[in-house]
């Protein structure tokens, strides 16, 4: 076969191509090949990129390419799947190939890193040998102190030894490469895989969990993909542990996607516990070491497991057996910032497809677009109806506050509720969505309220810290005593977390009680020092915004009152019932999971909105189905295909003029493909920038696609689109 005379390379840059490079001028060691880094000429640059592709001839003269300057890795960094996913992915999501490969790849990875463990070695050449035996330097001691050392150990040494034994060295060594009397050398070090077993029996399954564990377990070898619809309690992750046992057993490897906040101490735990197996961890708070040594752990085939968050998904997993995607419904697995927005859950699909293996999406309240793969047979569905404690669903009741006394967001009730639950030895669970003492701060005399000066957003009150925060942009600012504008004094209107602690702290004044949101939760080590008081018994109520609904458990908490079930109901957000309606099963599923069985309070203005009515009355299920049913007839997805083409400018207007002449380029669109809008967003203004969007729909999705792809490089190509600071969202999950 005659080698590849032309390079195909995806390059950092907002570029929508690959970029074409002669063979290096200098040979490497073996040939070069697609999942290799190379380093390149770009421009004035030297820029670090990925050998996607090779060929034989490129579309450019052959005068005007330039060499490969060096090649970073002897072996490919990624294989030809993970290549095909990432090609995939940058089709799908119409993204420039380089950025999806940057996004892929660990920031070190990026940098050049070695993508193995290595060693830094240095080696006399036969040239230092003779200079050495001469005697050679003799006018620099600290050349000859490295020559002779190297001599003494036996013509090489590790850069480790050299810096125990000389202390600094390395000035004179690069003296001496420059005469060619020493050369430096890395030698990749090769980690045995530990021997994977299993520490502890898993308990007996219930019929449910073993059904569902041969169901997916028959499946091993080919695609396959499960939902796996257990609700909170029925042992999802004993079903995952199960089969990630057999996958092992099998010597195969597996993939464990889990949300941002859901990767607990608990869970990880768990996995410990169980194996006694090598795991990569990979999240977002590792330091770019870290991330760095996980991924070698991962692509070595060190990991028997490699388990992680939204980008894990492109973590290389060599012999991959199994995808699961745990809490699958969860916003977190898209990427909505950034240039580059994919779901890792729709790709973890993806991959499972092109890799040949099963993937089993678990969640309590799976997504509606998930359900309806399953209506329509892509999917298949397994259920765990079964709580596998001796614990009894919990009772959902809507609680009218327009009827009662309400305290600082507490109606009467709920009051005397908490201090039963409290006396009866459980605990409570006091869900609200909103962090801060208060969303307003007034002027009762004039009516000023605190705006946030960047956003169309009113400053949050947080009262200890004194402060005035905007919960869109970060603007802080302090606590003003009196209305700037009157001079009369302010007060802080509506309830945070922060403000519900205190008047629960005046009601149960004998009573330990804890916050759990994003301000004081700021590291990991805090989220663990809460869950191990609340697991203690030490603390008897928790308040908590989101937080408090991922897949903790507290087997002895007895009551949950959801504060405020209103903001979902009413939303220009077509998603925003789907996530009331999850987070409220999510934060019910937190009760009665011990042997006492749950009591579950929503308060509500309007208790008799259908969509609380089929959840109290039928569950997620009976919601979902009705849901599904106005998406369908409203023609919204999971029934149509979105993408969103969004800019923001730092005028109203400058941020629509892209999208209008965007517009302009498809006044006639193909059949079944309509443009809508442009319009401002609904929070139009956001850190100090106003943002608005063009939305594209189909209800055929290779329509859409097809659509995308003749016109986004004609958008490229307008005058606007160069200043504009644009993105294209392929299936959006929120739309502002
Ligand atoms: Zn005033
Ligand atoms: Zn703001």
């Amino acid at each position: 076969m005659a080698s590849p005379k032309v390079f195909r390379v995806a390059l950092d840059t907002p570029l929508r191509r690959l970029f074409d490079y002669l063979p290096p001028a200098s040979p490497p060691q073996g040939p070069v090949t697609p999942g290799m880094r190379v380093r390149v000429p770009f421009g004035r640059q030297r820029l670090i990129g990925l050998v996607v592709a090779s060929g034989a001839t490129s579309e450019i003269p052959r005068e005007r390419l330039k060499p490969i300057l060096e090649v970073l890795d002897p072996t490919p960094l990624l294989d030809s799947a993970a290549l095909e996913l990432l090609e995939w992915a940058a089709q799908y999501y119409h993204h420039p190939i380089g950025e999806v490969v940057a996004a892929a790849l660990p920031k070190a990875l990026r940098l050049g890193a070695a993508a193995r463990e290595s060693e830094e070695r240095w080696e006399l050449t036969s040239s230092g040998e003779r200079a050495c035996a001469e005697g050679e330097p003799r006018r620099a001691p600290r050349q000859r102190a490295l020559l002779e050392a190297l001599q003494q150990a036996g013509g090489w040494a590790s850069a480790e030894a050299l810096t125990g034994r000389l202390g600094s060295w390395r000035e004179a060594a690069r003296a001496l490469t420059a005469r060619g009397l020493i050369h430096r050398t890395e030698r990749a070090l090769a980690r045995a895989s530990a021997p994977a077993s299993v520490h502890a029996e898993g308990p007996v399954l219930l019929p449910e969990q073993s059904a569902a564990v041969e169901a997916v377990a028959a499946s091993l070898g080919r695609f396959g993909a499960f939902v796996l619809h257990g609700i909170t309690g029925s042992g999802k992750t004993e079903v995952y542990l199960r089969l990630i046992e057999q996958v092992m057993a099998r010597g195969g490897r597996s993939l464990v996607l889990v949300p941002e906040i859901g990767l607990t101490p608990q869970l990880i735990g768990r996995f410990r516990a169980r194996f006694a197996a090598p795991i990569a961890v990979l999240h977002s708070a590792l330091t770019d070491q870290e991330r760095l040594a996980a991924w070698r752990d991962a692509a070595g085939g060190v990991a028997r497991i490699v388990l992680g968050t939204r980008s894990v998904v492109f973590a290389p997993v060599p012999d991959l057996g199994l995808i699961v995607i745990d809490e699958e419904h969860d916003a977190s697995f898209k990427q909505h910032e950034g240039g580059f927005r994919y779901s890792a859950r729709d790709l973890a699909v993806v991959r499972a497809r092109q890799a040949a293996v099963p993937v089993v999406l678990g969640s309590a309240t799976p997504a509606l677009e998930t359900l309806q793969n399953v209506a329509a047979g892509r999917y298949t569905h397994l259920r765990l109806q079964r709580r596998t404690a001796q614990a009894q669903p919990p009772r959902l009741a809507l609680l009218d506050l327009r009827a009662s006394a309400v305290r600082s967001g507490i109606a009467t009730p709920a009051v005397l509720a908490i201090g039963r639950h409290l006396e009866e030895g459980g605990q409570v669970l006091v869900f609200l969505n909103r962090r801060g003492y208060a969303p307003t701060l007034l002027c009762t005399a004039c009516g000023w309220i605190a705006p946030c000066g960047d956003c169309d957003a009113r400053l949050t009150v947080h009262l200890a810290a004194r402060r005035l925060r905007c919960h869109h942009c970060g603007a802080d600012a302090p606590l003003p005593e009196r209305c700037p504008q009157c001079g009369f004094a302010v007060k802080p209107v509506g309830q945070g977390t922060e403000r519900v602690a205190e008047t629960l702290a005046e009601l149960f004044p004998t009573v330990s009680i804890a916050r759990l949101d994003r301000d004081v939760v700021r590291r990991r080590a805090d989220l663990e020092a809460v869950l191990e008081r609340m697991s203690s018994g030490e603390t008897r109520i928790l308040v908590g915004t989101q937080m408090v609904t991922k897949g903790h458990d507290f087997p002895n908490v007895t009551l949950v009152v959801v504060l405020n079930a209103d903001q979902g109901l009413f939303s220009t957000d077509f998603r925003a019932p789907e996530r009331l309606a999850q987070t409220i099963v999510q934060v019910a599923g937190r009760a009665g999971r011990g042997a006492r069985p749950g009591e579950v309070l929503i308060q509500t203005e309007f208790p008799g909105h259908p969509l609380l009515l089929s959840l109290l009355a039928e569950g997620y299920d009976g919601f979902a189905r009705t849901a599904l049913e106005e998406r369908a007839q409203a023609a919204w997805p999971p029934f149509t295909r979105l993408a969103a083409l969004r800019d923001s400018a730092t005028t109203a207007q400058a941020a629509l003029t892209l999208l209008t002449e965007a517009r302009k380029l498809a006044s006639h669109p193909p059949r079944r493909v309509r443009l809508l809008g442009p319009v401002p967003a609904a929070m139009a203004k956001r850190a100090g920038r106003h943002h608005a969007q063009l939305l594209i729909e189909s209800p055929e999705r290779t329509r859409l696609h097809a659509f995308l792809d003749q016109w986004l490089p004609q958008v490229e190509q307008l005058p606007s689109a160069r200043r504009a600071r644009w993105v294209l969202d392929v299936d959006p999950i929120e739309l502002f």
